[in-house]
Formats: structure tokens, C-alpha cells, sequence
């Protein structure tokens, strides 16, 4: 038996090279060795949107993002969290074993707080609870998640405890499965790369867009002119080649240090090797785009296989409480 991972992804716009190469390259690869369940968490991307016009075409898009990326709905399930109405079921019940004090502590919840005062929701203090109940309603023994996820892991330990202290063992506890997921700087050299902060290249980009925005990505901020020697470690166009143009990085390196390089170059390359490196994937997506049937097909059967797994645990769940 293969070990089950759960993972979600919150459907907040189509999927750029920072979650490419965070998380879902990775999700790719784990799909030939665990029992995969990924899921495209819609619900949760309403604890922050508070416009919700394009979540439903944001949701579609990213599953044929996900489909292009090589995930392959016959290795793994991929479903999106809403079309499993028994994870909000799940919800409900896991709260009545959570003290509200753990999830008024959650440092992402002050931060939201901090971030969206106008709109502290219920939701946005549950949301660890919810993704609890996405890991558990499956039974997922292991979640893939870089260091810095861990605190969110071990509250949905927390949860796991006292619900099976109080009613007994029906889950296990998710073991945090720690993945070298590299955190990619956006294009503006300073935060993580991210669409809300618009330094991100979105995979689905064409190649025109795609050169356009690595054009503009900071450099070495102390290499003003050209004939300064540059500090490629300090460089975010460089830490872009490692992923991007392996075979020269050395070079690159030695070009930058002795100014024998000039950043305007380096970029135009660092845009041909991002292109070369996405043409295949964009070719996939476009073939997938043009198949609505297929998309459809995966998005039904995909929550067909989670509901069965689903509705198993919450009729366990319930019959535990005293519901059944
Ligand atoms: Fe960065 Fe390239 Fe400019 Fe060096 S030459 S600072 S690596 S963009």
C-alpha cells in the first residue's frame, strides 16, 4: 500500500513559476510513488476574496494548469474542495473538539487580521480547522510542506488529538512530509513570488508577456552601470538560472563578477531559457484548453473518487459522535 499525501492549492489565479517550481513539480513526482490526493481549495480562497466573480473560472483554469504540469488524474485524484460538500460536514464536527483559543494564537491569522481588518471573518479563524478536515476526510498520512508550513501541520495535529481523545482514535495524525521546495523570489527581487503582488510569471504566459516581465526584474541592486562588477548571489535573474539555465550558471556567475556581462543580456537569456523550458507545457495546455470534455471529465470524476473516500470518514465520524 502506498502512503496517501494530501495537498491543496488555493485557486487565487492561474499558476505562475513561483508555485511551479514550489510546489507542483513536486506534486508531480511524488505521483508515481504516494497514493496522491491533490485538491484545488476553493472554499478556502473565500476566507480572503471578497470579490468572488472570476473564483469559478479561477478554479477551471488552474485545474488545466495543474493537467499541463503533468499531473495525471489516472496516478492521482484531482478534485476541487467544494464539489465534496462532506469536508464542510467535517468542519463543523472537528471545530466542536477545537478551543478557540488555539486558533486565535495561528500567527497567519493575526497577519490576515493585520492585513484585511475590514474583513475578519468566521471563516478566516476556522481556516485551520477546514485544513484539518481536508486532511483527515481523507485519511492522507502524509503532507508535503516546506519548513516554514510546519506550526500550520502541527495545529492540525493538535486538532487530531483532542478530537480522538474525545471520541476515539478515528484519524491518524498527518506527518509533515518536508520537501526542498526552493522559495522563488518574485521579479521585484524582494518577497516571495506571488500574483497579488504582480512580480510573478504566470505558466500559461506567452512568450512575448513572459520576456516583457523578466525585463523588468531587479537585479544586483549596488550594479549600477554597466562596467560594475555584479554580486550574482545577490541576483534574482540568478537564482532564476539555476532553475532555468543549469548547463551555464558557472559562467554566468564568472560573466557577472568581471562585468564582462551586461544584466541587460542576461535577462533576454534568462526569458529564452524560461520560454524553451515552458514551450512544451504551454503546447499541453493549449491542447487541454481546446478539450472542455476532458476538463469536465476529470473535474467529475475526480470528486467522484474523493466522495467515496470522503463519505466512508464521515459516516465513521459521525457514528463516533453520537450522530448515527
Ligand atoms: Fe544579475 Fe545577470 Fe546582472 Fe549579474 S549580469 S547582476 S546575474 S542580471
Amino acid at each position: 500500500m502506498k502512503k496517501r499525501v494530501f495537498s491543496g492549492i488555493r485557486p487565487t489565479g492561474r499558476i505562475h513559476l513561483g508555485n511551479y517550481l514550489g510546489a507542483v513539480q513536486n506534486y508531480v513526482a511524488m505521483q508515481d510513488e504516494y497514493d496522491c490526493i491533490y485538491s484545488v481549495v476553493d472554499i478556502h480562497a473565500l476566507t480572503t476574496l471578497e470579490d468572488t466573480h472570476l473564483l469559478k473560472d479561477n478554479v477551471r483554469e488552474q485545474v488545466i494548469d495543474l493537467l499541463a504540469a503533468g499531473l495525471d488524474p489516472d496516478k492521482c485524484i484531482l478534485f476541487v474542495q467544494s464539489h465534496v460538500p462532506e469536508v464542510t460536514e467535517l468542519f463543523t464536527l472537528l471545530g466542536m473538539a477545537t478551543p478557540l483559543s488555539w486558533l486565535l494564537r495561528v500567527p497567519t491569522f493575526k497577519e490576515k487580521v493585520r492585513l484585511q481588518p475590514h474583513n475578519v471573518n468566521y471563516g478566516l479563524v476556522g481556516y485551520p480547522v477546514l485544513m484539518t478536515a481536508d486532511i483527515v476526510l481523507y485519511k492522507a498520512e502524509a503532507i508535503p510542506v516546506g519548513e516554514d508550513q510546519l506550526p500550520h501541520l502541527e495545529l492540525a495535529r493538535e486538532i487530531v488529538r483532542r478530537f480522538n481523545e474525545h471520541f476515539g482514535p478515528i484519524f491518524l495524525e498527518p506527518q509533515g512530509k518536508l520537501t526542498n521546495f526552493p522559495m522563488v523570489v518574485g521579479l521585484d527581487g524582494r518577497d516571495k513570488m506571488s500574483k497579488s503582488l504582480n512580480n510573478h510569471i504566470e505558466l500559461a504566459a506567452t512568450a512575448e508577456e513572459t520576456l516583457k516581465k523578466v525585463m523588468s526584474a531587479v537585479t544586483d541592486p549596488a550594479r549600477r552601470l554597466r562596467s560594475d562588477p555584479g554580486h550574482p548571489e545577490v541576483c534574482n535573474v540568478y537564482k532564476l538560472h539555476q532553475h532555468f539555465s543549469p548547463e551555464v550558471i558557472e559562467n554566468i556567475a564568472v560573466e557577472c563578477r568581471s562585468a564582462a556581462r551586461g544584466c541587460v543580456d542576461c535577462k533576454k537569456q534568462l526569458g529564452a531559457a524560461i520560454n524553451a523550458y515552458l514551450t512544451p507545457l504551454r503546447a499541453r495546455r493549449a491542447e487541454i484548453a481546446a478539450d472542455q470534455a476532458y476538463v469536465d471529465k476529470v473535474i467529475r470524476e475526480g470528486a467522484a473518487k474523493a466522495q467515496a473516500i470522503a463519505k466512508v470518514t464521515i459516516t465513521e465520524v459521525k457514528q463516533r459522535m453520537g450522530l448515527l
